[in-house]
C-alpha cells in the first residue's frame, strides 16, 4: 500500500486503514465518537467525508438505502401528493450521493423503526423462536425495500397530503369529491411504478402491519383472521406505516395525536388496499394474496410443518402455534378485552371480583399469564406441558378451562381470604346483579349443582 505514515503523538495512523476502519462502522453515533479520538483520525475523515459516510449509512441501512433516503428526501421535501415521476426516484443517491446532515437524522429514525418492525416480523412470519430477526440477506432485503417503499407512499399521499390540500371545515362537496378522485389516481400511479412481484412484498407487509394494528385494538391475537380489516387499521397506514412499531408497544393511540375528521374518513378508508389491488387487477393478477402458496418475502419458514402438540392438526400451519417464546405477541397493552370473554360463566361479570379481574389481566404480561395457567394443570391437562406448541383452538380450550382457577390462586397468594363455594359455581347468576351474594361466595370454581340456568358453557 502506498500510503503515507504520520507520525502522532508517539504511534502511527496508518490513513488507508484508518479510513477503511471508518467506513465499515455500524452507525453515526460510533463514526462521531471514533473521529473524535484524535485530531490525526479527524483529519482523514476530512478527506473523505461523502464516501465515510454513505459507507456508515449502508452498514446502518442495508442495500435498501436507495429507498430509505428516497423516503427521506422526498419526506423532508415535502413533496406530498405529487405525480410518482414527479417523486425523486430510488436512484436519487446517485444523482445526489452526499448525504446532508437532515437525510442523516431522518434516515437514522426510520430505520431504527424498521429494523425493529423487521424483528417483528421475523418472529411472526419465519421463525417463531426468536424475537430478533433471523432473516436472510435476500429476505431482509425484500423486507426493508417494502417497508420503505410502503412508508413513502403514506409521507407523500397520506395524512401530509390530505392536511395540505384539503381546507379544515371545508363543506365544499364536489371540490372534496374532485380531490378524492385525484388522490386515488395518484396512489394508484405510484403502486404501478413498481414489478407485480414488488407489489406482493408490500401487500405482505400491509397485511402483517394490519395484524399489528389489531391486536393493538385489544383483539386477542389468536382470533385474528387474515381479512380483519377495521377503520383503524387503514387510518394508521394512512399516518405512518413504520410508526406501527409503536403502536406495537405503545398501543393504537401513540400513532397520531389528532384524530380524524369524518370527511377524512374518506381519504383514509382502505388506502393501501384499493390502489395496491386496483393495479393488479388491471394486471389480470389476483388481487389478494394467494393462500396456501409460498408467500412473499420469506424464502424458508422455519418449523412450517410443525404440528399442535396436543391435536396434531394437519390445517395448522407451524407459524400459528403458540408457546413460551411467543405467548408475548398474543395481546398487548392495553390488552384483552376479548380474553375475559374466554372465561367460562357469569365470573367474567362478577360484581365482587370483575374490576379486579381485568387490573389484573392488564398488569399480567400474556408470557406470565400463560405460563402461570399451567401451574394449575387440572387433572384432565395432566400431559399438557408449558414447553408444548399448541394451535389457538387448543390454547383458547387451555385458558378457558384455567383461566378462574389462576385468578383464584392469585387472590390466595395476594393473602385474601376464600369464602365457601357458591352451589352454582361460574354458572351462577346472581353474582352479577346482587353485590352481597357475589361478596359472600366464591364463584371462582365449578358448579356443584346441575341445576344452574343454561349458560354459555
Ligand atoms: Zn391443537
Ligand atoms: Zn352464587
Amino acid at each position: 500500500m502506498g500510503n503515507t505514515i504520520h507520525p502522532m503523538h508517539g504511534s502511527f495512523v496508518n490513513a488507508d486503514l484508518v479510513a477503511c476502519v471508518l467506513r465499515v462502522l455500524p452507525n453515526f453515533e460510533c463514526l462521531a465518537s471514533t473521529i473524535l479520538t484524535s485530531k490525526a483520525i479527524y483529519n482523514i475523515f476530512q478527506q473523505h467525508p461523502c464516501s465515510v459516510v454513505r459507507s456508515v449509512a449502508y452498514n446502518l441501512v442495508g442495500p435498501a438505502l436507495p429507498q430509505a433516503l428516497r423516503f427521506v428526501r422526498c419526506q423532508n421535501a415535502q413533496l406530498y401528493s405529487k405525480p410518482v415521476d414527479e417523486l425523486l426516484g430510488e436512484d436519487d443517491i446517485q444523482k445526489h450521493p452526499v448525504l446532508s446532515s437532515e437525510d442523516i437524522t431522518s434516515l437514522v429514525a426510520i430505520s431504527t423503526s424498521v429494523q425493529e418492525l423487521e424483528s417483528l416480523f421475523s418472529w411472526r412470519m419465519k421463525d417463531r423462536r426468536y424475537k430478533t430477526s433471523q432473516l436472510s440477506f435476500a429476505e431482509s432485503t425484500r423486507f426493508q425495500k417494502a417497508m420503505y417503499r410502503l412508508s413513502l407512499f403514506s409521507a407523500v399521499y397520506g395524512r401530509n397530503a390530505y392536511e395540505s390540500t384539503i381546507e379544515p371545515d371545508s363543506d365544499q362537496l364536489e371540490e372534496i369529491d374532485s380531490a378524492l378522485e385525484e388522490a386515488k389516481a395518484l396512489r394508484k400511479g405510484f403502486f404501478a411504478s413498481f414489478s407485480t412481484l414488488e407489489l406482493r412484498d408490500i401487500q405482505r407487509i400491509e397485511m402483517f402491519l394490519r395484524g399489528i394494528i389489531v391486536r393493538a385494538e385489544g383483539v386477542y391475537f389468536a382470533t385474528i383472521s387474515p381479512t380483519t380489516y377495521s377503520p383503524e387499521t387503514s387510518f394508521a397506514l394512512y399516518c405512518a406505516p413504520h410508526r406501527v412499531i409503536d403502536v406495537y408497544k405503545g398501543g393504537l393511540y401513540c400513532i397520531t395525536e389528532r384524530d380524524p375528521d369524518m370527511m377524512e374518513e374518506m381519504f383514509f378508508n382502505d388506502f393501501v388496499i384499493w390502489p395496491l389491488t386496483s393495479v393488479l387487477v388491471d394486471r389480470k393478477e389476483p388481487p389478494l394474496l394467494p393462500v396456501n402458496q409460498k408467500q412473499p418475502i420469506i424464502d424458508e419458514i422455519v418449523g412450517e410443518h410443525d404440528r399442535c402438540s396436543q391435536c396434531q392438526s394437519d390445517t395448522i400451519n407451524g407459524l400459528d402455534l403458540w408457546g413460551p417464546s411467543n405467548w408475548s405477541y398474543l395481546w398487548g397493552t392495553p390488552p384483552l378485552h376479548s380474553i375475559t370473554q374466554l372465561l367460562k360463566g357469569h365470573v367474567g361479570a362478577n360484581l365482587a371480583d370483575g374490576v379486579h379481574f381485568l387490573t389484573l389481566l392488564r398488569e399480567t404480561p400474556a408470557e406470565e399469564l400463560v405460563g402461570g395457567l399451567f401451574d394449575y394443570n387440572t387433572p384432565a391437562y395432566i400431559t399438557w406441558n408449558k414447553a408444548d406448541w399448541l394451535c389457538s383452538q387448543c390454547l383458547n380450550k387451555f385458558i378457558r378451562d384455567h383461566l378462574h382457577i389462576w385468578y383464584l390462586g392469585q387472590k390466595i397468594k395476594k393473602g385474601d381470604v376464600i369464602p365457601e363455594n357458591c352451589w352454582y359455581g361460574y354458572n351462577c347468576r346472581t353474582q352479577t346483579h346482587r353485590l352481597a351474594h357475589a361478596q359472600k361466595l366464591n364463584h371462582w370454581c365449578e358448579p356443584t349443582r346441575g341445576d344452574a340456568p343454561p349458560t354459555n358453557v
